[in-house]
């Protein structure tokens, strides 16, 4: 428990309408989306850089664990108090300071949503393309701490492609910057791209400066229906194969069809097994032609269906089913083991069939969809935490798909990070001498072990 000394301390030294120690608060950031709950002693919301630094003298001082937090809607537990501690909440730091059209870039504090960013970048003409599917409330901050992907990446790249410089404080307090905001700088060793993705473990993210590009012009939406799995799968590799040059490419199997249709009220084809939905963007002769290309596409593979979103609205439409299977599937069973495995591309058929047949063997609910396009496959198991043999047999298949994601070169995480949930099978992607490495770096960083303890190794 933290002393009362800390408490005033921290009153006095931000304000008392940003240190909470009520129940309700503490009870409120002790969760994210993993649905598993870690206890804080105390919430703070920092307003500028200069609560952060006094934030964090004090929690030095104390040596009391801090962990930052953006809008909490992480799946590998990365906002939760694993020491309990300080939760530093960045939901009040939310302005985009700049948008500079001249030099395409954004500069912003951690706690702007990612899709705010994204229509005030669009309303200039710009585009800010990293997309993960929780983006209506995901913060920039959570983004770059997890190096975030989404279905756009598969074209325009991930989080970190975006980052050119980071504002960060230290766990003493210290301020630093990493990157410049400038495309090529190779001047020393590259931090920025230690500190993205590094889950709030190293550094706290105070600003953020973000390149942008020219938004395309058009864009067109297809969804393609599947009567098997397999076909659906396979169908991955013949899209990226003939020219299409698609921004999106995402799968769904038929639990998740089914399911958000249903969350949506919308009518579902029986026969379906997987969908898969494609974009295409450019200018508009470009879009013309690779529509025209992926419908000639369409004539040489056996489908069940398809349908295109030329509009905007039809677009959000189509985008809805595939952006509301998360929330949908959670309604199947108590609890959703959710895990984001990659495997390369072309083993994507043979990842699905593995595990399609582990689902049968130990009679359990599996569900697919994802970002197929980059070989990240989302892999819920549905389970009942109150079933042990249930919990059991999860546990024999989830160690049996890490082992084997990783026989295939592929990695046991491709967007939501290690956090807490993941920390067991780094030891299948890793040696020991890697993680020991790991270690040491944590330690260059935060010798105390205060920052965001606990996560990753
Ligand atoms: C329905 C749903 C769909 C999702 N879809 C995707 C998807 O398509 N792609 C994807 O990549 N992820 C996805 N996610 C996971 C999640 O939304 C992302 O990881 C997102 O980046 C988390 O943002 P957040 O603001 O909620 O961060 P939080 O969960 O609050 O924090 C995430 C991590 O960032 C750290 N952090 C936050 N702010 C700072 C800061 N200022 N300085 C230092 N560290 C900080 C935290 O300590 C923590 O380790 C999804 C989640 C949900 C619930």
């Amino acid at each position: 428990m933290i002393k009362k000394e800390v408490k005033k301390s921290l009153i006095k030294a931000i304000g008392k309408s940003k240190v909470f120690d009520e129940k309700e608060y503490l009870i409120t950031y002790s969760y994210d989306a993993t649905r598993v709950e870690y206890l804080p002693d105390l919430i703070v919301f920092p307003e500028n850089e200069r609560d952060i630094e006094r934030i964090l003298k004090i929690a030095y001082k104390y040596k009391i664990p801090v962990t930052p937090r953006g809008a909490g809607v992480g799946y590998s537990g990365g906002a939760l108090p694993y020491n309990r501690g300080i939760v530093m909440v960045f939901t009040k730091m939310n302005r985009i300071l700049n948008i500079d059209t001249k030099n395409f870039i954004a500069e912003v504090e951690p706690g702007v949503v990612t899709y705010e960013l994204q229509n005030e970048c669009e309303k200039k003409g710009l585009f800010y393309p990293p997309d993960p599917a929780s983006l209506k409330t995901s913060t920039i901050g959570g983004n770059v701490s997890e190096n975030s992907g989404g279905p756009r990446c598969f074209k325009y790249g991930v989080t970190l492609n975006y980052v050119l410089e980071l504002e960060c404080f230290l766990v003493n307090g210290d301020k630093i910057k990493v990157g410049s905001n400038v495309i090529k700088d190779v001047a020393g060793y590259n931090l920025k791209s230690l500190i993205v993705g590094s889950e709030g473990t190293l550094a706290v993210i105070s600003k953020i400066i973000l390149r942008l590009i020219t938004l395309p012009e058009l864009r067109v939406l297809f969804r393609v229906d599947f009567k098997s799995l397999s076909a659906g799968a396979e169908f991955i590799n013949k899209v990226i194969n003939s020219k299409i040059y698609p921004s999106v490419l995402e799968f769904m199997d038929r639990s998740s069809i089914l399911a958000s249709s249903k969350y949506m009220e919308v009518s579902f084809d029986n026969d379906i097994n997987a969908s898969i939905v494609i974009e295409v963007d450019g200018n508009e002769i470009e879009v013309k032609e690779r529509k025209n290309r992926f419908i000639e596409v369409l004539k040489d593979y056996e489908i069940l269906n398809y349908e295109i979103a030329e509009t905007e609205e039809e677009q959000e439409e189509l985008w809805k089913i595939r952006r509301n299977i998360s929330p949908a599937i959670s309604g199947l069973s108590p609890k959703k083991i959710n895990e984001d495995i990659v495997v390369p591309v072309s083993k994507i058929p043979e990842t699905v069939e593995f595990i399609n047949k582990l689902a049968k063997e130990f009679n359990l609910l599996i569900i697919l969809f994802g970002h197929f396009g980059d070989g990240n496959i989302h892999t819920n198991l549905m389970v009942d935490p109150d079933n042990p043999e249930e919990m059991r047999k999860s546990e024999i298949v989830l160690n049996e798909i890490f082992r084997y994601v990783i026989s295939k070169k592929g990695s046991i995480t491709g967007e939501h990070g290690v956090g807490i949930s993941k920390k067991s099978f780094m030891k299948y992607q890793f040696s020991n001498r890697e993680i020991e490495l790991f270690k040491q770096v944590k330690r260059v960083f935060d010798p105390e072990n205060l920052l965001n303890p606990g996560k990753i190794f």
